[in-house]
């Protein structure tokens, strides 16, 4: 059988095979149309990353360069989310990136409806991935994996617990690219988030 290689910053790695669970799973999700956004997504968006990677990074839906490509988090979000992830020292293979959602909405509107839909697949992936730690990015994926913590502004750049293990949110690297200060509470949480890793991961 072939196995999926590893993807990393838009570079192509191998980084050892995944299971065969994995590899159902994701033929599964890329095969989907359980929900309306089957229909008008150009590729459903499984996963890049790491077969075990010691940290998830989870947005909140594919945007149009990612449906086109078929990876998460590719264009300028993804380049801010890559610098992220090197600069807190995470290698190639140590971390994973995924969606809340695996089809693009029309107009990048979030659907919860579709999101309701869509969450087993969510939920599988992050059990055969079973990383050490997750950081969502943005309110989305901070209300998907810790329905109890504060809105992501005030929960961004600190850890909480949740029901899949310790989480450390940050905001979404797109509202980074919208304001100055949003720049730098992106920046100051990185750095945060890269002396938690260091203490727990
Ligand atoms: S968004 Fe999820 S549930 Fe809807 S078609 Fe895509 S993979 Fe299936």
């Amino acid at each position: 059988m072939n196995r999926p290689p590893a993807v990393d910053g838009g570079r192509t790695r191998s980084t050892g095979p995944f299971s065969g669970d994995w590899e159902r799973l994701a033929a599964e999700i890329r095969a989907c149309r359980l929900c309306p956004l089957g229909a008008t997504r150009t590729h459903a968006v499984v996963y890049r990353g790491g077969p075990s990677p010691r940290v998830v990074f989870v947005g909140e839906a594919p945007g149009a360069t990612e449906d086109a490509t078929g990876r998460p988090f590719m264009g300028r979000s993804g380049a801010r989310l890559d610098a992220a992830v090197a600069a807190v020292g995470l290698a190639d293979g140590e971390f994973g990136v995924l969606n809340v959602l695996k089809c693009r909405p029309p107009e990048n509107r979030f659907d919860r409806l579709a999101a309701r839909t869509c969450r087993p697949y969510l939920r599988r992936q992050l059990e055969l991935l079973h990383p050490r730690a997750l950081v969502p990015l943005g309110a989305v994926a901070l209300r998907e994996l810790a329905p109890e913590a504060p809105p992501v502004l005030t929960a961004a750049g600190r850890p909480y617990d949740s029901p899949d293990g310790p989480i450390f949110p940050l905001i979404h690297p797109a509202a980074a690219l919208r304001s100055r200060t949003l720049r730098e509470r992106w920046d100051r949480d990185v750095r945060a988030l890269g002396a938690w890793l260091r203490s727990v991961v």
